[in-house]
């Protein structure tokens, strides 16, 4: 599996960085954000490093559905039962800050401090 020694987010993968976890398994990870924008923040993470999402291929399209599909999941575990936002930040003008795809999944009672 393609990991990148200089990624932040392949470094939490690898447990070199601690963080707080949802959800693990062979192929995705979910964790708390460390900023969060609103009560309940998660990130999304494929295990396998993809900068973003222009290096994606065909292939990954059902990796991409299985993330999707569990925020719903995820997100009523978390007692978040009143909705939800999701985001996938892409390159500069995206505001992309860790090249690592990841989906931000935010929820929880309003007001946020963002979104
Ligand atoms: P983006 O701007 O879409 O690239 O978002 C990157 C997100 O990663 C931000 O919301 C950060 O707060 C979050 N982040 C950065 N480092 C960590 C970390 N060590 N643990 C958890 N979240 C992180």
């Amino acid at each position: 599996m393609s990991t990148d020694p200089n990624c932040i987010f392949c470094r939490i993968i690898a447990g070199q960085i601690p963080s707080r976890k949802v959800f693990e398994d062979d192929e995705l990870l979910v964790f708390h954000d460390i900023a969060p924008w609103a009560p309940v923040h998660v990130l999304v993470i494929p295990k396998l490093h993809i900068a973003t999402l222009y290096e994606l291929t065909a292939e990954h399209a059902p990796m991409l559905g299985r993330m999707l599909a569990l925020a719903p999941k995820l997100m009523r575990e978390l007692g978040v039962v009143n909705g939800f936002r999701t985001l996938i930040n892409t390159g500069e003008d995206g505001r992309q800050e860790v090249q690592h795809v990841h989906m931000h999944v935010m929820g929880g009672p309003r007001p946020w401090a963002k979104g």
